[in-house]
């Protein structure tokens, strides 16, 4: 028993881990590619469910779908992000007035029709790289 749970945490402190260890905002397949080589009887299905947990204990986060496929954020904190609508690429993208749209936000929270609990901010275009082609 005490076996079985401790590869269980093995494994979701590797899922974990892979979210984190990139910027690239990657989808559960990329993190699944990943890991199975290392991780005897990783399954497709375990990433998921995995994923899950931590978007409900809240250390990920979903950024967007792209072509599909649910991409992921091992950085919680609140910050735009830019897709390529090319290369399927999710971006961190920081402009420098973000800050005054949350003020705006928080100053809206007592609007009675609606309780924001979070806000999620898109950007759709090209990369640069793809911009280029
Ligand atoms: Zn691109
Ligand atoms: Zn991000």
């Amino acid at each position: 028993m005490l076996g079985t749970s401790r590869k269980h945490s093995k494994k979701r402190d590797a899922i974990l881990q892979a979210l984190r260890s990139t910027d690239s905002h990657p989808s559960a397949h990329w993190v699944y590619e990943r890991l199975k080589s290392s991780i005897d009887g990783l399954s497709l299905a375990t990433v998921y469910r995995n994923i899950n947990l931590f978007q409900q204990e809240g250390s990920v986060v979903s950024v967007c779908v792209v072509d599909g496929k649910e991409r992921f954020d091992g950085i919680v904190e609140p910050h735009p992000h830019f897709v390529c609508t090319c290369c399927g690429g999710v971006f961190d993208f920081s402009y420098p007035d973000f800050h005054l749209f949350t003020t705006v936000m928080d100053n809206h929270k007592g609007v009675e029709e609606f309780k924001i609990d979070y806000q999620k901010t898109v950007f759709y275009g090209l990369c640069k790289y793809c911009a280029e082609k």
